[in-house]
């Protein structure tokens, strides 16, 4: 695939995308609401490696556990280098249009509200990222 190129809102801090994600989802964890004023959030998942800022300097605000890296002039709540792992998450919102394929929705059991679509919806984490195949009943 050829490299995404994905932009705060003020186009000050970009990042260049090398590889194809490793998975989409969508987060109903309450961290991930508290920390976008959302009730939930889309997120494409990529090996770190593949994910480099080429402008600006992300700031970083961590709520619980997860830093998220944001623009400091703008706001834009870009991505998060996931601790203890060589993952890192960008927001499915800043993606180039179609570049976002979401598998499954996570921490259903935390979400405000059902979201009803065909994918699956799991109560924490799905079986591939170290969590137990169990889903909600949306
Ligand atoms: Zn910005
Ligand atoms: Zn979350």
């Amino acid at each position: 695939m050829s490299d995404l190129t994905v932009a705060c809102l003020c186009g000050s801090l970009q990042l260049r995308v090398s590889a194809a994600p490793l998975a989409g989802f969508y987060c109903h964890c309450a961290d991930c609401g508290a920390a976008h004023g959302a009730a939930y959030v889309g997120v494409a998942l990529y090996p770190s490696a593949a994910v480099e800022v080429v402008a600006g300097k992300a700031a970083t605000f961590t709520l619980r556990s997860l830093p998220r890296a944001f623009c400091p002039n703008c706001g834009t709540r870009l991505f998060a280098r996931v601790p203890d792992s060589d993952l890192t998450g960008i927001v499915a919102e800043r993606l180039p249009a179609g570049a976002f394929r979401p598998d499954f929705h996570i921490h259903c059991r935390e979400a405000i509200a059902p979201v009803r679509d065909a994918l699956p919806h799991y109560e924490a984490l799905p079986p591939a990222f170290g969590g137990e195949d169990r889903t909600v009943d949306w």
